[in-house]
């Protein structure tokens, strides 16, 4: 297969922006094509719990939550560091009006998700205002999607038994690439996208590669990039000092290098890169690789010098911001004990065997925690004062140093019984010591595009035919991590808003 092929719209990845888009613009009429890299759709959109930051929308208002376009302005007003007026109001806009275009069609609704937001400010909605897909059976999909869709990060980095019906993230990608091949669209992966097509300053298509040799796809419309960020790339993360490391990212293995990046830069696009990434604890797996971790029940978080540094139920955007702030938190120890029967007392994706981990050197076990400081090389009279004081707030209910407990986020999956939920003591041998390392959830600096999702040079002016959403463009949460569901609610507003314009 080389040579040249011709669609209205070429969309570059598969996740939920990108399908998102690809989507809209074949519903349109316009004939577009899907190009994966990979050898199956949905990136880490498909390992995704699925969560929308979609505000104001319908299914908030059936769920009866207080969420509204003007409180999500505030919250965001109040929340965001440096915004774009524009953008931001172009996102507040047109997510209801996504949602209802979504939902209209028979293959996809939604439902309001509990999932506390995470800040404390000016327009919170108590537990959240996020939605997420309902559940698809795979026996309702078409052949070639459920062939497709990813597995989810369970069964796809750990060999974990796979699922009949898929949820979350896998059932958003499915959805709506079922929608897209219904609707006539046209999937092709493993075609890595290598550059761009042009013409007198304009994107006319793509170029990839296949086994057989490089191959043009030509967009009559547009080329949407939403292909991830450069998570995956360890010279690129360098260059722009993006904390953590390759081996660290949830992006599934082979995704995302940022070379539709790299090829618009070259156009003359210009970046707002400003070293960020959605970031999180990683659980440092035998294999090198780090698990997204979230919702610790128990057990404190220490750096090399066996001090607490962080609030351990933060938000785990922001308590991986708090890892990267000192060199002596990569790699930390979380402590904890047995009450949970030697499993990690938080939600770890895949968490892995702990026999396994023990075996590796990633978890120790010790009777004591001087034991523990032994195992692990931490200082033994920092650690044993550092628990004794932990504890101590366990019994007053309230944790002087870090205020953990103190938020609705922190409690939200925390079930302690003492005076305060989320501070549970951690003293039943024999205990453990998990290192954790710096993940991410992706990058999110990428390129400079305007309220229409078009990519921008650095005058201003916009590449005529090129568009850009999702990890690809630079965030317009900037380095803000407001609540559940921001990565995919944005990508896909920013993908519906591009095609709108190429549409028009
Ligand atoms: C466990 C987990 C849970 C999460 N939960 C949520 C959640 O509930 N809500 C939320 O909003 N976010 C969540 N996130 C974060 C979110 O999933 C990602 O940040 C987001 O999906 C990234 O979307 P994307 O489209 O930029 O990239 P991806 O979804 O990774 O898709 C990019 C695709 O582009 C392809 N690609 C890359 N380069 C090329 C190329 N050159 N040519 C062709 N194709 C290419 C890749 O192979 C990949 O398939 C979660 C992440 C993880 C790991």
């Amino acid at each position: 297969m080389t040579g040249e092929q011709q669609y209205d719209v070429v969309v570059v990845g598969s996740g939920g922006g990108a399908l998102t888009g690809a989507w809209l613009a074949q519903k349109r009429g316009l004939r577009t094509v899907v190009v994966e890299k990979t050898g199956r759709i949905g990136g880490t959109s498909a390992y995704s719990g699925g969560a929308c930051w979609l505000p104001g929308s319908q299914v908030q208002q059936r769920a009866g939550i207080p969420d509204s376009t003007e409180g999500a302005r505030d919250y965001l007003a109040a929340v965001l560091e440096d915004p774009d007026p524009e953008k931001v109001e172009a996102f507040l806009a047109h997510s209801p009006e996504l949602v209802a275009e979504l939902e209209a069609d028979d293959g996809i609704d939604f439902e309001w998700l509990p999932f506390s937001e995470y800040y404390d400010a000016l327009g919170r909605v108590p537990f959240g205002r996020s939605i997420q897909p309902t559940n698809v059976k795979r026996g309702e999909l078409p052949a070639e999607v459920a062939r497709l869709v990813r597995p989810p990060v369970e069964l796809d980095r750990a060999g974990q038994e796979g699922r009949n019906t898929l949820s979350g993230g896998q059932a958003l990608v499915a959805r709506l690439a079922a929608m897209f091949v219904r609707d006539g669209g046209e999937i092709r992966t493993n075609l890595p996208v290598t550059g761009y097509v042009t013409e007198a300053d304009r994107v006319v298509g793509v170029a990839a590669m296949t086994p057989e040799g490089p191959v043009q796809l030509r967009a009559a419309r547009g080329v949407l990039v939403a292909a991830g960020g450069y998570e995956g790339n360890a010279e690129r993360r360098a260059e722009r000092g993006v904390p953590g490391d390759v081996a660290w990212t949830m992006a599934p293995a082979e995704t995302n290098t940022g070379e539709p990046i790299d090829a618009a830069v070259a156009l003359g696009a210009a970046t707002d890169f400003s070293a960020l990434g959605w970031f999180c604890p990683g659980l440092a797996q035998p294999d090198g690789g780090g698990s997204f971790t979230l919702g610790f029940r128990s057990g404190l978080m220490v750096d090399a010098t066996g001090r607490r540094y962080a609030n351990e139920c933060l938000p785990y955007d922001r308590f991986g911001r708090e890892m990267a702030a000192a060199p002596e938190r990569v790699p930390s120890w979380f402590v904890f004990d047995s009450r949970e029967g030697g499993r990690l007392p938080a939600i770890a994706m895949p968490e892995g065997d702990p026999e396994a981990h023990l075996a590796a050197g990633t978890w120790v076990r010790a009777d004591t925690l001087e034991g523990l400081a032994a195992a692990t090389g931490l200082p033994s009279d920092a650690l044993v004062e550092t628990v004794t004081r932990f504890n101590g707030f366990c019994e007053t209910g309230t944790d002087d140093d870090f205020g953990r407990g103190a938020d609705e986020y922190d409690t939200f999956f925390a079930g302690g019984t003492g005076p305060n939920k989320a501070l549970t003591p951690c003293d039943r041998p024999p205990f453990l010591a998990a290192r954790f390392v710096l993940a991410d959830l992706g990058t999110k600096g990428g390129l400079v595009t305007d309220a229409a999702g078009r990519v921008l040079r650095e005058d201003g002016t916009a590449i005529a035919g090129l568009y850009a959403a999702s990890n690809s463009a630079a965030s317009v949460f900037g380095s803000c991590y407001p609540g559940p569901g921001a990565p995919l609610g944005s990508a896909m507003v920013f993908a519906s808003l591009a095609v709108r314009d190429l549409a028009s």
